[in-house]
């Protein structure tokens, strides 16, 4: 039965009509900052209204709007098709060979601000979620499309708010966020950022080094000992243990830097930020350093609190938490991953392979309450964030089909 219905589904998919949607999102800014998403969701909310299907709006600070359709009903089971409004700002257009919101097809790709990340992907999971209201009556479960905002800004106001509110959490989750074609997204690496400050004691500079108290030079010592933090290493399952090793060359592809793949399985440390001193003549008598450490999946946060906490107490210095989340990991053999890598070899011809990726998602709310969630979606990985950003229109009406596809198999009846 939904080997048929799947079937249907995929053929009903036309490519124009998915390239045409995400050349219009793309022509709809939506910069963040400053991140209102209220023009984009609007237009979406338009085109599910046009097949009869209603959305909800969510603002939960003024013009971060998040929009939530549903369809289908029944059955425990509810996938969630999420995918971000929100895009970083264009910068300086002269850097750009075209115009960063053209949407326009140009030699097989997608231009625009946005296009990889991700409003490729965003194209293809809203079509997929519109294809399927025609087949509604066949899925045993819900589908949930979540279109967020916010997310380029921590997603708090997006994402996180939904899932805090309890408002689209689903069994499962899908997020359209660039993979490229050959990867599935199943966990991504923690944040810890804080302001360490060191005190000193001022004198007048003619009578340093031999009196007083220099903070920036303690500030020094202890961030050369900080830096030790690199050699904690975190506890693998076995299968972590394998998906950071089968991840570990995709770092390097992506980084273009050999033996980066080293930063899957242990902390980086990067000191951003040093202010200090008043005065070229005085001992400093205060100085802040601002440190990004990122947690390993198998690590927690607390584990790299505890030991900055350590060596900041060594030198009588405070820290101020600027930004906390925890590393967070989805088995590949979860259903939700294996049905897109199954959807993902029917459509492209080759299995896609779990990542563990580095940077920080939406993902981390779904899978802080267990939900089952990975990312999949058309990207050109190294133009993200980028000048000329672009993305293949082929993969985003591949990864619509993925998207129907995985739907129509996590829903089916008996499942
Ligand atoms: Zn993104």
């Amino acid at each position: 039965m939904s080997g048929d219905v799947k079937k249907k589904v995929l053929e009903s998919i036309r490519a124009e009509e998915v390239i045409e949607l995400a050349g219009k999102l793309i022509k709809i800014p939506s910069e963040n900052p400053p991140g209102d998403t209220g023009e984009i969701a609007s237009f979406i909310k338009d085109y599910l209204g046009e097949v009869g299907v209603e959305s909800e709006l969510h603002e939960p600070v003024k013009g971060k709007i998040s929009l939530v359709a549903r369809i289908g009903g029944g059955g425990d089971k509810e996938l969630v098709l999420n995918g971000h409004m929100d895009v970083v700002p264009a910068g300086d257009r002269s850097r750009w060979s075209f115009d960063p919101f053209s949407g326009e097809v140009r030699d097989g790709y997608i231009l625009g601000r946005g296009s990889s990340d991700m409003k490729g992907g965003l194209a293809g999971a809203i079509y997929a979620f519109r294809k399927l209201v025609e087949f509604e009556k066949e899925l045993a479960g819900t589908l949930t499309l979540a279109c967020v905002a916010d997310e380029e800004t921590g997603g708090e106001n997006g994402a996180g708010y939904l899932v805090s509110k309890g408002i689209a959490v689903g069994s499962a989750v899908l997020i359209a966020e660039p993979t490229g074609m050959e990867f599935v997204d199943v966990g991504q690496k923690g944040t810890f950022w804080v302001r360490i400050t060191v005190h000193g004691k001022p004198v007048h500079g003619s009578l340093a080094p031999f009196a007083g108290e220099n903070a920036i030079l303690k500030a020094a010592d202890l961030m050369k000992e900080l830096l030790s933090v690199t050699e904690l290493r975190p506890k693998l399952s076995e299968e972590m243990r394998r998906v950071v090793e089968e991840s570990k060359p995709m770092v390097d592809k992506l980084v273009k830097m050999k033996g980066m793949g080293k930063i899957l399985d242990r902390p980086t440390i990067n000191i951003g930020i040093i202010k200090g001193g008043t005065k070229i003549n005085m001992v400093p008598e205060r100085c802040e350093i601002d440190v990004d450490t990122r947690v390993p999946v198998g690590m927690k946060s607390e584990q790299l609190a505890e030991y900055v906490q350590k060596i900041v107490s060594k030198y009588g210095g405070e820290i101020t938490y600027l930004e906390r989340s925890e590393p967070n990991f989805t088995s590949p053999d979860s259903e939700i991953a294996k049905l897109v890598a199954e959807n993902a070899a029917q459509i492209l011809g080759f299995r896609p392979k779990p990542l563990i990726e580095w940077a920080s998602s939406d993902a981390r709310f779904y899978r802080a309450k267990n939900v089952p969630t990975v990312h999949y979606g058309p990207g050109e990985l190294d133009l993200i964030h980028g000048y000329n950003e672009r993305v293949k229109a082929e993969d985003v009406v591949k990864a619509a089909k993925v998207y129907a596809g995985t739907a129509v198999d996590y829903l089916r009846p008996g499942a």
